[in-house]
């Protein structure tokens, strides 16, 4: 386990459904009641993945780094609400299986309660809400719009209580002062983050900020400055981003909207640096955003370099506007003194671009390569040398197979990269890779 929130994830996960499994063991029973124990085992495990996907979309700056940071945190959400669905969705089959052997009224009674059976109802109800506020974020019916998506996936709260309402009075799987203390624990951990979220974290959590530049670096990129209106900047890492959200009344898009930025700033800087691509609407109309607006930061989030290995030997692969961690990191070693470069391994730079009028940065990453001694430049140019591949990587870093590999940039240089650093034998605990992307 890499992380130490994993280990409290698995067993958040785990005791419910463990206490589950020793207090309703039905021993010797028939195949009827041996279903009913596989359908309450299959409820208890779905709850309480649900409760804890809405316990682990809590966003703190600093909380995210005990679980590998925040996109990986989002991943481990993602994966959660999707195993909750599938549990839930087999409890109701096989708890009106278990009831085969009485007869179709007594399956019915599952199936389609009775009009007043609200306890029943509560179940369905939340199993249809959780089909209806989910199904947008497994993209059963294509790409949604994030923004909606985060409207309708934010309704999923109504799920919990409702989840709530039906497992309480319904003991069976659970000692009475068992299952009330358990579902007590983690409904109301859930419900405490989901109201957190619905209501003051964006007003304690983002702070003040002037843009005081806005600066051209490439046609549709633009690099933004800012600084606290009040107090001091935050302090991060290199790697790190921050949920940004402009106040400029005459964007056309994305006004009071957050979106998540790595910044490319060192952590040193005075003020912070974000580079923003147009990639829809919101970042499109940043493109035009004025200089001595407002706008709120909030952050610092992710753990894209782990403190753990950043003195061993490395190998980093930025495409296109995913080279802003990089652009900080080399930043750092390069104004960081002696004390960055002893506690970083010596890395190499893989910065690939379409061509040189897409290297974003390239003068100022070749600068930071020039003066400090632990970071190496390699440009890549996909219109002259076509995809990125082993040989080329070997012939500019021929410890590669050795180093951890850092990615970051479009889903195909992910994959690329991730298959020759397979073919080089580089163990998948080595290889960290980061999309801008959180759906
Ligand atoms: C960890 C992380 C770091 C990023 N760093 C950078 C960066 O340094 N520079 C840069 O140009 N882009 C970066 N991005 C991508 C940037 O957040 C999206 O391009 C931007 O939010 C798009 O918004 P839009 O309204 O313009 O486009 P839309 O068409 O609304 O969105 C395009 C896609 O961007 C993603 N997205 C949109 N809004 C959000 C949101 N609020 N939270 C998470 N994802 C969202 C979704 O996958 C969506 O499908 C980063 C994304 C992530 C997750």
């Amino acid at each position: 386990m890499r992380n130490p929130g994993d280990g409290l994830i698995l067993a958040l996960l785990l005791i419910p459904t463990l206490l589950a499994a020793i207090f309703g063991w039905p021993g010797s029973a028939t195949a009827g009641q041996w279903l009913g124990y596989m359908g309450r085992l299959a409820g208890v495990a779905g709850l309480a993945a649900m409760f804890i996907a809405a316990i682990v979309s809590v966003r703190l700056p600093g909380v995210d780094r005990y679980f590998g940071g925040l996109t990986r945190l989002w991943k481990q959400h993602h994966y959660l609400g999707l195993a909750a669905l599938l549990l839930l969705l087999i409890h109701p089959v096989l708890m009106a299986l278990s009831r085969v052997p009485f007869g179709l009224p007594a399956m019915q009674e599952v199936l389609w309660p009775a009009s007043g059976d609200w306890v029943m109802w509560a179940g369905w109800v939340a199993l249809i809400a959780m089909m209806v506020f989910l199904a947008p974020s497994f993209q059963f019916f294509g790409r949604p719009d994030y923004q909606r998506w985060k409207g309708i996936h934010f309704l999923a709260g109504l799920a919990l209580l409702l989840g709530l309402l039906h497992t309480l009075p319904l003991t069976r799987s659970m000692p009475p002062a068992v299952s009330n203390s358990v579902w007590g624990i983690l409904g109301g951990a859930a419900l405490l983050i989901f109201l957190w979220r619905a209501g003051p974290a964006r007003r304690i959590m983002r702070k003040p900020y002037e843009v005081t530049r806005v600066r051209q670096l490439a046609d549709r990129i633009v690099e933004i400055h800012l600084n606290p209106i009040k107090g001091k900047r935050l302090q991060f890492e290199p790697g790190q981003f921050i949920y940004f959200t402009p106040r400029d009344e005459s964007l056309s898009a994305g006004r009071n909207e957050e979106h998540p930025y790595t910044l490319s700033s060192a952590p040193q800087d005075e003020g912070l640096k974000i580079a923003v691509k147009d990639l829809g609407d919101a970042s499109h109309a940043l493109q035009s955003l004025r200089a001595q607006t407002e706008a709120s930061v909030d952050g610092p989030y992710g753990l894209f370099f782990p403190p753990h290995l950043r003195h061993r030997k490395q190998l980093w692969i930025g495409g296109g506007i995913g080279i802003t961690p990089f652009v900080s990191a080399a930043e750092f070693l390069r104004s960081g003194g002696n004390e960055a470069t002893e506690r970083w391994g010596d890395s190499v730079l893989i910065n690939c671009a379409n061509d040189p009028s897409r290297a974003y940065y390239a003068d100022s990453l070749k600068e930071a390569a020039d003066s400090a001694r632990a970071l190496t430049l390699i440009p890549h140019y996909f219109a002259e040398q076509g995809p990125l591949n082993k040989d080329f990587v070997l012939a500019h870093c021929p410890d590669a197979g050795e180093r951890q590999w850092f990615v970051c940039g479009p889903p195909a240089l992910v994959r690329i990269s991730r298959d020759i650093a397979r073919e080089l034998g580089v163990p998948a605990s080595a290889f960290h890779s980061e999309e801008f992307d959180f759906l």
